[in-house]
């Protein structure tokens, strides 16, 4: 009986198992025509100063919206399009959409007020696309054609894609870099990168990753945690990159990363990733 029953539960999860490569599978043959009839879209989730909560910018966070499955997240479908090679033109539609949106906040909606400041777009490169020898040129030609000044555009590259990294790999960040787009090293703190290694890397901005927040919600919140923080932010300061922080859920968690020096955070706490009139309001409410 016993001996069944295990059988059967071995059967259940094979079937679980197989529905879900079934399911891989659909969504990886699906992406080319879902990009062409333009099922994608972005949700903005606002990056803010972590002394007066004034809004910075905004990360574009890509969306599937599946005729059959709904809306799913990028956890679903962008190891799907790295593994195709369709992240390369998926990547090039959420920069040039990104980086247009991103002009339209600074003009202002019509009949709207000018956003004050310069207000800058986070976009999320894969590594593919960092390998892809068009990155350079086509970003180029995005900030070109909308306007955009290099200096407001932040392209984020996970620590791990980075991590071993070549010159040929850097070079395109490099050249990126030296044009004024900001490089941040996003997820930093779970790649077990060499601390020595970050001088070599063209990166301007720290983005700890939301682990490090989440041992902040304890109370009191993990003395050696609060250290580590301490420390990558100290480390951070002395070679002049900015710290931002992912995750940041509570006011309790807010107050600490401020007091650790932390500049910029993004989280729950300020506001879920949303639709683009989102950013624009917050930007117009912080300049009454
Ligand atoms: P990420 O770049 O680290 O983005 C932050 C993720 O944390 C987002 O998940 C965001 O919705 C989520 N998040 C923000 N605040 C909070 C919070 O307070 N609490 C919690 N629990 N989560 C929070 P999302 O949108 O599911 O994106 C997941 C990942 O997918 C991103 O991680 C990024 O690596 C990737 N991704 C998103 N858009 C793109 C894209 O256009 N291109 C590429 N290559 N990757 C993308
Ligand atoms: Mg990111
Ligand atoms: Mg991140
Ligand atoms: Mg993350």
């Amino acid at each position: 009986r016993a001996k069944s029953a295990g059988g059967n539960r071995f059967e259940f999860a094979d079937a679980e198992a197989d529905a879900r490569a079934i399911t891989r599978h659909g969504l990886t043959t699906a992406l080319p025509a879902a990009l062409e009839r333009g099922e994608f879209f972005i949700e903005y989730q606002p990056l803010v100063h972590l002394d007066d909560g004034s809004v910075h910018g905004a990360e574009a966070l890509v969306r599937w919206c599946h005729p059959q499955h709904g809306v799913l997240g990028p956890d679903r479908f962008i190891p799907l399009a790295e593994n195709t090679g369709l992240i390369v033109p998926l990547g090039r539609w959420v920069l040039q959409e990104a980086v247009r949106q991103a002009r339209f906040w600074q003009d202002g909606a019509p009949g709207g007020h000018r956003a004050t400041g310069p207000l800058r777009i986070n976009v999320n490169l894969s590594p593919t696309q960092l390998q892809h020898p068009g990155l350079v040129a086509e970003t180029v030609d995005v900030l070109e054609r909308s306007g955009l000044e290099p200096g407001a555009l932040c392209l984020e590259v996970t620590e791990s894609a980075l991590i071993g990294a070549d010159d040929d790999l850097l070079k395109p960040l490099r050249q990126l870099a030296e044009m004024g787009v900001d490089i941040a090293l996003d997820d930093f703190g779970t790649g077990y990168s060499n601390l020595a290694n970050l001088r070599r890397l063209p990166v301007s901005v720290l983005k700890l990753d939301r682990s490090f927040t989440q041992g902040m919600q304890q109370h009191p919140a993990d003395p050696v945690d609060l250290k580590i923080v301490e420390g990558i932010v100290h480390l951070a300061h002395s070679l002049e990159l900015a710290v931002t922080v992912e995750g940041v859920e509570t006011g309790a968690q807010a107050q600490q990363l401020r007091e650790l020096g932390c500049d910029t955070a993004q989280g729950w706490y300020y506001a879920r990733p949303g639709a683009p009139d989102r950013i624009h309001s917050l930007v117009l409410a912080d300049a009454v």
